[in-house]
């Protein structure tokens, strides 16, 4: 059984809300409209159950087949086009080969009290500190924030994220780096 809401990232860095899903066309309903799984950028991502999860409930990981408890009002996995429940764990795994082997990614900017600023994945297990922030003007969004980090393989990314109320970050693998 697939868990909504799913939310999935095009290439142009849009973000839908999935309303059906087809594992086996693979393809996900957006907006009334199908989509091919190609067209998505992270087929992984989001299984939010606030109103279904009882505390004391379990899930198996469909990647790494351990036994996980529901995190407070979240499921603590991610669904992905298969139906696969996929632990935080393993969301981690996924994202890290996600960009070792591609160069472009939606991961969430945040900034942390004390002012630093953090790019971050989905359920938050994969972590970058942002080295450098340049706040900018946008036509549109008032406001967009650039910043740059490094991956573990060495990897320099640039990322940017539109406006005060989005945490959407759209990174890019710069050439050359590593
Ligand atoms: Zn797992």
């Amino acid at each position: 059984m697939t868990k909504f809401p799913i939310h999935v990232h095009l290439g142009d860095g849009r973000e839908f809300l999935v309303t059906e899903l087809d594992p086996v066309m693979a393809s996900v309903k957006v907006g009334g409209k199908w989509l091919q799984e190609r067209e998505i950028v992270q087929p992984i991502i989001v299984g939010l159950l606030t109103s279904t999860c009882q505390s004391g409930d379990t899930f198996v990981c469909d990647k790494c087949g351990v036994r996980h408890a529901y995190r407070g009002w979240v499921t603590g996995y991610g669904t992905n086009s298969a139906g696969e429940k996929i632990c935080y764990e393993c969301c981690r795994e996924f994202d890290k080969e996600w960009m070792s082997e591609n160069d472009k990614i939606t991961l969430y900017l945040t900034q942390a009290t004390t002012g630093r600023w953090r790019v971050t994945n989905w359920p938050g297990t994969l972590r970058f500190r942002v080295d450098e922030t340049r706040k900018g003007k946008h036509n549109i969004t008032g406001t967009r924030y650039d910043v740059w980090f490094t991956d573990r393989e060495g990897n320099r990314w640039w990322g940017v994220s539109y406006g005060e109320n989005s945490q959407l970050c759209h990174c890019r693998k710069l050439k050359g780096s590593g």
